[in-house]
């Protein structure tokens, strides 16, 4: 038995068609007929070994939708349930993080598409403990990325007690800022959304945003001084994080998902004062997932997606380089 992908063969190089033998159906295990899959940017950071983890052939896609046609003995999942998968595929369930629940804190997880093969493809075989049920009410395209960008945006939200009337900073409107809009409308924050995209300003209003500024505007982002609780940044690339603390309140929070390159410049001084912290947030827990997708069947959110049939992956893959996707590009089989 063999399934069909997509695959980069080394560093920054465009994805061919590329077959591979999965691995026995364990106990534990699911085989999964792929319908959607969304291009996270860590897809992106991948193919590029920005992370300096990936190998090669890599099929990336970590934000996948479709059905399971086998399940192994242990499964708890029905052959023909339609199922989610995201960024995680594993973790050991034995150490504390994971007895308490937090097994994206694992320090043996393992990722669905580093050193295994993702969601460009038309099967995957995968641990059901990681694979989740998507309620009814959610449409399979507009679904798929809730399983990597949504919960990495509604999990720090939860962690850091956002609720009816906190005042939120989303920076960045692409996969995962748009759908942080969504959410926060959904919990009642009021919310600033900053972008580098002047065409995005309309949308970012329609998505749930009170306010919108501009990301890389020092006299914008001066404008907001000492007025949020809260600043989520999504952004994949350096901005001028000291002029963002500054748009905290005291005892207010930047929280990174967004992966930029290098190091993070801070004077020590921008912390103490105010007491305002930095921190970073790592997708979220299945628990976190679960909660995600109920919440967005609850309130009928999910991505605006553009979606490209998986055979044109390269061309999907440019315009999500080139930030030309509004909002998540989702690949369909
Ligand atoms: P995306 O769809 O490409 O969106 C990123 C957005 O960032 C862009 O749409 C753009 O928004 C803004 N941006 C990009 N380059 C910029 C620049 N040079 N200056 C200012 N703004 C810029 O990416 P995504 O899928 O949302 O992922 C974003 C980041 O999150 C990536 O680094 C990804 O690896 C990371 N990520 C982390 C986790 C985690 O667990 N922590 C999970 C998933 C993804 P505007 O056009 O509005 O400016
Ligand atoms: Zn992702």
């Amino acid at each position: 038995m063999t399934f069909s992908a997509f695959a980069a063969l080394a560093t920054k190089q465009a994805l061919v068609p590329f077959v591979y033998e999965p691995a026995p159906l364990a106990a534990a295990d699911v085989e999964v007929e792929i319908s959607h899959c969304g291009i996270c940017h860590s897809d992106l950071h991948l193919i590029d070994d920005d992370w300096s983890s990936s190998s090669y052939p890599l099929v990336p896609g970590h934000e996948i939708v479709g059905r399971v046609v086998a399940a192994g003995d242990d499964c708890m999942l029905a052959v023909g349930q339609r199922v989610g998968i995201g960024w995680q595929r594993s973790a050991c369930l034995e150490c504390e993080p994971c007895r308490a629940g937090h097994e994206n804190l694992c320090a043996t997880q393992q990722a669905t598409c580093v050193g295994h093969m993702g969601g460009f493809a038309r099967r995957i075989r995968t641990d059901g403990r990681f694979v989740f049920a998507l309620p009814e009410a959610l449409d399979a395209a507009a679904a798929a990325p809730l399983l990597c960008a949504g919960v990495t945006v509604f999990a720090p939200l939860r962690r850091w007690g956002i609720v009816n009337g906190s005042r939120v900073g989303v920076i960045g409107l692409g996969g995962l800022g748009h759908l942080a809009l969504r959410f926060l409308r959904a919990m009642g924050a009021h919310v600033t959304a900053f972008t580098s995209s002047p065409d995005k300003r309309d949308d970012a209003l329609r998505l749930g945003a009170d306010a919108v500024a501009s990301s890389v505007s020092p006299r914008e982002i001066r404008g907001l001084k000492n007025q949020l609780d809260f600043l989520l940044c999504t952004v994949p690339a350096r901005l001028d994080w000291v002029t963002y603390l500054q748009a905290l309140k005291p005892n207010g929070v930047l929280c990174l998902v967004g992966a930029p390159p290098g190091l993070l410049q801070i004077p020590a001084a921008q912390l103490l004062t105010g007491q305002r912290a930095i921190c970073g947030s790592d997708i979220g827990s299945p628990a976190a997932i679960r909660e995600m997708l109920a919440f967005a069947a609850e309130h009928a959110i999910g991505a605006q997606v553009e979606t490209a049939p998986m055979s044109e992956v390269n061309a999907a893959l440019q315009r999500v380089r080139d930030n030309r996707v509004r909002y998540r590009m989702v690949l369909t089989n």
